[in-house]
């Protein structure tokens, strides 16, 4: 059977056809029209499904990554940042659509899939798999698998508490995780030390600046702090970095240091690598999504 796998994202939607083995047959991408709503988006999906099943000599699965992640209770699409699926009923709109049965997650548990079976993690049982962008969030994968949780919240470490009083949140807590270490909360910090309006590729070459070493100082901290708290509570195989934040270099030396410091052990040894699939985790993590 081959396999289709589709990462719709905020600004564009991709789909992979690929043979049994995960080997790429065809792969399209299309632009996000998130200005024409919400069922311009699914008529994308579609499409885009349409044409990798007309180029499948073979029976396909489909899997989704969607952006946001899944209530419990109602099944609709919360949390998203491709704001008009907010509220929407994607899985079953999508399978009425299609006529066919998908299977849907988001694309925290996608990336942590996808690396831990194609990936980085290839040889890892237990991969705790952590996507540092815009937001931060993570899954958990274990023996090929991914752990949901009671709730359905398993991995989400972007909303554990580092500072109790510390930053406001969207989630209506304070002090969490991606207040402090996302790209935009390390952005706006780094406005409030230095007075200067720049982005993250920018600041990690500005360490002449007198404000760098501060900043990236508490970047450390919270990093280490916060992904510390993780493996003294899983204690995973390997630890796997995704999103924009994961080209910063410094966090798999000096990083990795300082999380191993704060861990409750006399000897550790947990790796902290980066990816090796890039953008194209989401696709094959939505492809992975029917092997089990
Ligand atoms: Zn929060």
């Amino acid at each position: 059977m081959n396999r289709i796998g589709i990462d719709l994202g905020g600004t564009k939607i991709e789909g992979i056809l690929t043979d049994e083995n995960y080997q790429s047959i065809t792969r399209k991408r299309i632009p996000t029209n998130q200005d024409n709503g919400y069922d311009s988006i699914l008529e994308s999906i579609k499409d885009l499904v349409d044409e990798l099943i007309h180029e499948s000599n073979e029976k396909v699965s489909i899997g989704i990554c969607t952006p946001g992640t899944l209530s419990l209770d109602s099944g609709l699409i919360k949390n998203s940042n491709t704001q008009c699926l907010i509220g929407k009923d994607i899985q079953n709109d999508l399978k009425n659509m299609l006529n066919r049965e998908i299977s849907i997650e988001n694309d925290a548990n996608c990336f942590a899939l996808a690396e831990a079976k194609l990936g980085a993690g290839k040889n890892s049982n237990f991969v705790f798999g952590v996507i540092m962008g815009t937001g931060v969030g993570g899954g958990i994968i274990i023996d090929g698998k991914i752990y949901h949780g009671r709730t359905n919240i398993a991995g989400e470490w972007g909303h554990h508490c580092l500072h109790n009083e510390g930053n406001s949140c969207y989630c209506g807590n304070h002090g969490c995780v991606e207040t402090y270490i996302s790209g935009p909360a390390l952005e706006n910090y780094w406005r409030q030390l230095s007075g200067l309006t720049q982005s993250l590729p920018e600041i990690i070459q500005n360490h002449d600046n007198p404000n760098f070493d501060n900043w990236k100082k508490s970047f450390l901290d919270n990093f280490a702090l916060s992904l510390s708290n993780v493996i003294d509570i899983l204690d995973p195989d390997m630890i796997i970095l995704g999103g924009g934040l994961s080209n910063i270099d410094f966090l798999y030396d000096e990083g990795k240091s300082a999380i191993h410091e704060k861990v409750f052990s006399d000897t550790i040894n947990t790796p902290i690598v980066k990816n090796t699939l890039g953008d194209s985790a989401g696709v094959f993590g939505a492809c992975l999504l029917e092997s089990y």
